[in-house]
């Protein structure tokens, strides 16, 4: 495999140890502990996992983290009234309520409802605004990673071929605006784009975000490209046993290997980062609310 490995996992501790050197920073220069909120509706068994990840590393790096769970019968005004309650009170500086909410709800609604000053996630249509218009706001969690991790390999990425695979709100345009923002040329694939594979060939930086097992072909990475593989898939892995599955990506990853000259695993890639980078926006938002730069050494 010539590919060199982008190991997730422990560029997610790199950045846990530096949130959690802020965040005994900010306890004794300043007497604050950030605090994060994070709130679940129903029991979306993917969901019940990252939240449960979400609280122990909130705790881990010495932060104070609060949990709320509703039914998934849970009227969308009550979940809107505990965002806003959480709006109000100064022990919390993050607010994340866990996607997907039942089908009942309006999630823009519910996210609408989150002042953009604690939306750690980054979804909130002003922080989506500042992205687009020039930053300032909170980024969300899983493109910061992925421009983290991008940054870590290249430094300076001006000039390079970049293709995001999927356009969400959540992943995908963002990315875009990060790697525009980083002067890189950037093309956004996605269902309707003609000759995937021609866009993919082009690439030197390819982000897959799509949801589906695979998909992107080992022999479409152009040779030495650096792969991000966003995408988390659960298939039956009968060679385990019966029954078993096992979890792969957006991209072909034996193939991809071995012609791209970075790749991200799946697991250990790029997942690990996502929640690093929400404990790192947790601290962003508590300095930018007290006015705080810290000292980075
Ligand atoms: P969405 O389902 O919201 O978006 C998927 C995107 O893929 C859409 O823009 C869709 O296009 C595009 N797409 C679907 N089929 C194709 C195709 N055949 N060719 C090209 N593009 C296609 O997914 P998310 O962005 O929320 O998530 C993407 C993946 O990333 C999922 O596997 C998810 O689990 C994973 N994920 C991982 C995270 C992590 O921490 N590692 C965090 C968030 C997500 P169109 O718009 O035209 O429908």
């Amino acid at each position: 495999m010539p590919a060199t490995l982008i190991d997730g996992k422990a560029f997610a501790q790199t950045v846990r140890d530096r949130v959690a050197k802020d965040v005994a920073g900010l306890k004794s220069s300043h007497g604050i502990t950030p605090g994060l909120a994070v709130v679940i509706v129903g029991e979306d068994p993917a969901s019940q996992v990252y939240v449960k990840n979400k609280v122990r590393q909130t705790a881990e790096v010495g932060m104070n983290s609060f949990h709320f769970e509703f039914e998934a019968t849970v009227d969308q005004a009550a979940l809107i009234a505990k965002v806003q309650e959480l709006n109000e009170d100064p022990a919390v500086n993050g607010i994340l309520v866990q996607l997907p909410l039942p089908k009942h709800m309006d999630e823009a609604s519910v996210i609408e409802a989150i002042d953009p000053a604690k939306d750690v996630d980054g979804f909130h249509v002003v922080n989506s605004g500042l992205l687009a218009t020039g930053g300032g706001g909170m980024v969300p969690c899983t493109p910061l990673g992925c421009l983290m991790m991008l940054e870590d390999q290249h430094g300076d990425m001006s000039g390079m071929k970049a293709i995001i695979v999927g356009r969400s709100n959540i992943v995908g345009k963002p990315m875009a605006q990060l790697l525009l923002d980083a002067n890189c040329t950037v093309t956004i694939a996605h269902s309707r784009t003609r000759n995937l594979a021609e866009e993919v060939a082009a690439a030197d930086i390819v982000v897959a975000a799509v949801g589906r097992p695979e998909m992107i072909k080992g022999d479409w990475i152009k040779a030495g490209a650096t792969v991000i593989d966003v995408g988390i898939n659960r298939i039956p892995a009968p060679e385990r046993g019966n029954g078993k599955t096992r979890l792969v990506g957006d991209v072909e990853f034996a193939g991809a290997a071995e012609r791209a000259g970075a790749i991200t695993p799946v697991p250990g890639g790029v997942g690990p980062m996502t929640i690093a980078c929400l404990l790192k926006n947790t601290v962003t938002a508590t300095l930018a609310q007290n006015k705080i730069e810290l000292q980075q050494d």
